[in-house]
């Protein structure tokens, strides 16, 4: 028998336990492990709340769940209420799926101002994470600025577009639904540092900014490079950068039509975030060229005025006491995938924050398979019994996927009409529905 810890239940967690139980069937015992009572991570805190197409995938993560060799060990804090080295001692591998829950920073002077969120803040509030609940933005500003050309820089910019009937089918918790339902902004300024060839948006998610009923996109003409420039652009930017060119071509009388512009800044590197009384107004930027695909500054600055300001520019893994992590790329310390005899790594937390969800698949059949080289038939652990004992030596509240399906009914049975679910956006509420 083959012990496996895999601490973290998102799409990289629920992917490895999934290919365990395709690698040794009956002969593996997986606990999947998670510092909140709930399952998922990324796709119920993390993709935004009007894509639930994309959170489908959670049923392929429930199937895995429910199969009797894996199982869900929620409420747990690895690090505080566990150590990794005693979870070494129970498990022939332990897998760190942690993901990268912090956000990275800018390193200007402001960024500590009020109202300037990183995006796993902001898009843990609107997602519910109960971390990032109390956040409460102040969107009576008319200016946001977002800073970032990935696709959570468009989440973050359509989320504060949307109107109350946009949101509809959507998961987005109560409290966010009513603060944007109130929201005066008037500009959403998206700046990237460099230009139009230089995105990381896809088509699909770019596109949506066409159909906002209170928003419209605008691209200046002039930030443009030649069209027959794109020729040399991959498939898929080439498709975004022909959107940039739609954006660009709708006449102003269409897009005064919608109460909010959402603004591509290009050349735009941000390099002070500027305030008055503790409270953001505005991001100073240089203006930038582009030379050799990098952003050099020309030396002329200006102020985009900001009321709000969330900057999307990437995370970080949250660094586990004993195991080594790459400072400069904020994640563990790994080398494919292996960090230490018997400790692995999966994921974002392997390989820093890209890809899709889907990407996380391969990644976890992939450290899989390495487990496999090392461990043999297993070094005859105690895994989940010698953790159980150890949880009731240390009073812990373990939460079980059964537990969790009933969190999941008592959230499915208080939704809005058309919403699927209204998650408890607190823990104590959590446990208090399981009970
Ligand atoms: P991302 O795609 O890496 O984009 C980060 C953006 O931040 C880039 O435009 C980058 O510009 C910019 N940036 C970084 N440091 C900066 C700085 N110091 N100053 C100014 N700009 C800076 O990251 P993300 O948007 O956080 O997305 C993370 C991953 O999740 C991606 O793989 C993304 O595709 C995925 N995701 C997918 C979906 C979806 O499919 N619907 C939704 C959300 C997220 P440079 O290029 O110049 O560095």
């Amino acid at each position: 028998m083959r012990h496996i810890a895999i601490v973290g239940s998102g799409p990289a967690g629920y992917y490895t336990a999934e290919a365990a139980g395709k690698q040794w069937g009956e002969d593996v015992r997986v606990d999947v492990f998670d510092s909140l009572p709930v399952p998922y991570g990324l796709i119920r805190t993390g993709v935004a709340p009007d894509h639930q197409s994309i959170k489908k995938v959670a049923m392929r993560y429930e199937k895995t769940a429910l199969t009797d060799n894996v199982r869900f060990v929620g409420n747990v804090n690895v690090g505080t209420d566990v150590s990794i080295g005693e979870l070494q001692d129970l498990y022939d591998a332990v897998i760190l799926a942690t993901g990268a829950p912090h956000d990275r920073t800018l390193g200007l002077d402001g960024e500590d101002l009020g109202n300037v969120f990183g995006s796993a803040a902001f898009v843990g509030w609107y997602n519910g994470h109960p971390q990032f609940a109390e956040l409460d933005p102040d969107l009576s500003g008319r200016h946001a600025v977002v800073i970032g050309m990935g696709n959570v820089a468009l989440d973050v910019a359509r989320i504060l577009s949307k109107t109350d009937s946009e949101f509809e089918g959507s998961d987005i918790v109560l409290h966010a639904l009513e603060a944007l339902a109130s929201s005066k902004l008037e500009t959403i300024t998206i700046l990237g540092r460099r230009g139009p060839h230089q995105i990381m948006m896809t088509p699909k998610e770019l596109g949506e900014l066409m159909h906002l009923k209170r928003a419209s996109p605008f691209v200046a003409e002039a930030d443009l490079p030649p069209e027959g420039d794109d020729a040399i652009l991959e498939p898929g930017l080439r498709k975004s950068v022909t959107l940039l060119r739609e954006f660009a071509a709708i006449p102003q009388s269409i897009r005064g039509e919608t109460p909010i512009t959402i603004e591509f800044d290009f050349y735009a590197n941000p390099t002070a975030i500027t305030g008055s009384a503790n409270k953001v107004t505005g991001v100073e930027v240089e203006r930038t060229t582009i030379e050799k695909g990098r952003a050099v500054g020309t030396g002329d600055s200006y102020i985009v005025p900001a009321d709000l300001v969330v900057t999307c520019i990437g995370y970080r893994s949250s660094p586990i006491e004993g195991v080594p992590f790459d400072e400069r790329a904020g994640h563990f310390a790994n080398d494919e995938g292996r960090i230490l005899p018997g400790l692995y790594c999966v994921g974002w937390a392997k390989r820093g924050p890209t890809g899709t969800i889907g990407t996380n698949r391969p990644d976890g059949y992939g450290v899989i398979e390495l487990v496999a080289q090392d461990i043999g038939m297993g070094a005859r652990k105690r895994g989940r019994d010698g953790f159980d004992a150890l949880a009731e030596e240390r009073g812990l509240d373990i939460v079980t996927f059964r537990d969790w399906q009933r969190i999941e009914e008592a959230e499915n049975a208080a939704a809005r009409d058309g919403s699927p679910r209204e998650k408890f956006v607190d823990i104590d509420s959590m446990i208090a529905a399981l009970r």
